[in-house]
């Protein structure tokens, strides 16, 4: 049987940066994708936002890990030349019953560590945006966009050339923890049996289940796992905005947003469908809603405009009834098997924050690491 040192089950966004982080800390590493190539599910379908880490709950591990991993995110972009933008976002009032809001989420943002929120009338917020329609905005200078397949291509590089290993179409399929040693039966197209000391299940929306598959790991820390489809439209006009635009938040949800990619092209979404099965077909009924939510701030968004684009999961641990949820990611003094490290419900802001999720598993791993983030 082969040994190796560490093995991460997963090539997102976030079992990459972890890849990066291990290998360059000088460990060996192997990361073992069931699909074809990098970042192919959840890291490819989402808004490519980078959040300033306004909305989670203080002193949670989102709040802590959004604002951190920001930081190192434009650090990383810039000295590298990833392609992004420090665009910044409107949260936008249009009711007078909103408007109260927009200082209670700046105080909030504040008690998160997002110190630069500015409130402005509706008048200063048409001078940045003509096209908007709002009593008031709060302006988010620090929410950004990147273009995460080049920030992903540039992670595995940086693995690979600290030593990191790739194995695609190579599915954990089982593994048994004993004696401080995880054994690990992948499967595909060349099975193989590994030794190691350190595995981390960065496996996304399979996270419960690669750790349900682990022989050893006490079932009842394993979280329970619920799918919560985000639908977007993309635009047929061209939107006539240079920043991300919400509205204020409503209980659920974030409410229909407009986010831009890095090309200038509008899309809307993600909205919340809870689903039973992984399905990533966008029903093109629920434009309906959309069109309302869009011209409270947008009037003049053409009929016909909105075209179903495509649709990303979040990875929910907790069910519909809860409102928020936690990154909740666990290592040895929370699970007792030695060596594991379980990533679970990495949903929004887990491309933000992966650079801090990373230096967050090196330190559950004990890892005196020789190099920092970005
Ligand atoms: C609709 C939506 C919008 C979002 N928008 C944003 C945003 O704007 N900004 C932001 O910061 N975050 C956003 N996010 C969150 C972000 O996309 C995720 O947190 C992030 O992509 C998670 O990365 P990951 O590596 O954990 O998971 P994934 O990208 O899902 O990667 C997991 C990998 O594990 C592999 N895998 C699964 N099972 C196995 C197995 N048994 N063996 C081997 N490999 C396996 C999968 O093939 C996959 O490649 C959004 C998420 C959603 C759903």
């Amino acid at each position: 049987m082969d040994r190796v040192d560490c093995v991460v089950i997963g090539a997102g966004v976030v079992g990459l940066a972890v890849a990066r982080k291990l290998a360059q800390a000088g460990r060996e590493v192997i990361v073992l994708e069931e699909a074809e190539a990098i970042g192919t599910v959840t890291s490819s379908r989402n808004s490519e936002v980078i959040h300033a880490g306004i909305y989670y709950r203080a002193g949670s591990w989102m709040a802590r890990m959004c604002v951190a991993g920001k930081h190192a995110l434009y650090r990383y972009c810039a000295e590298r030349g990833i392609p992004h933008k420090n665009c910044g976002k409107l949260i936008v009032a249009t009711s007078p019953k909103e408007t109260e809001k927009l200082q209670s989420i700046k105080a909030h943002a504040e008690a998160n560590g997002v110190l630069d929120m500015q409130l402005l009338s509706g008048e200063a917020a048409r001078a940045l945006e003509p096209a908007l329609a709002c009593d008031a905005a709060l302006l988010s200078p620090s929410t950004g966009i990147i273009d995460s397949h080049s920030y992903m291509l540039s992670l595995r590089g940086e693995a690979e050339d600290a030593g990191a290993a790739f194995a695609f179409h190579t599915p954990l399929i089982r593994a048994k923890a004993a004696a401080g040693l995880i054994e690990i039966d992948a499967g595909g197209e060349a099975p193989m049996t590994l030794q190691c000391s350190l595995l981390v299940n960065a496996a996304g929306l399979s996270a419960t289940h690669v750790a349900r598959s682990i022989d050893g790991m006490p079932l009842d820390r394993i979280p329970p796992a619920y799918l919560a489809k985000g639908n977007y439209f993309s635009c047929n006009a061209r939107a006539p905005f240079s920043r991300l635009i919400y509205p204020v938040p409503e209980p659920g949800g974030l409410g229909v947003h407009l986010t831009l990619d890095m090309a200038g092209q509008a899309r809307f979404g993600p909205d919340v469908e809870w689903i039973e099965t992984i399905d990533y077909e966008v029903d093109p009924s629920r434009a309906e809603r959309f069109y309302p939510a869009i011209r409270k701030y947008w009037p003049t968004l053409p009929d016909g405009a909105l075209m179903p684009s495509y649709s990303g999961i979040r990875p929910k641990i907790v069910p519909p009834a809860v409102a928020t949820q936690d990154f909740l990611m666990q290592g040895p003094r929370d699970h007792g098997v030695a060596g594991l490290i379980n990533l679970f419900g990495i949903e929004s802001p887990g491309l933000t924050s992966s650079l801090a999720i990373a230096d967050h598993v090196a330190e559950l791993a004990d890892i005196d690491s020789v190099s920092r983030s970005g």
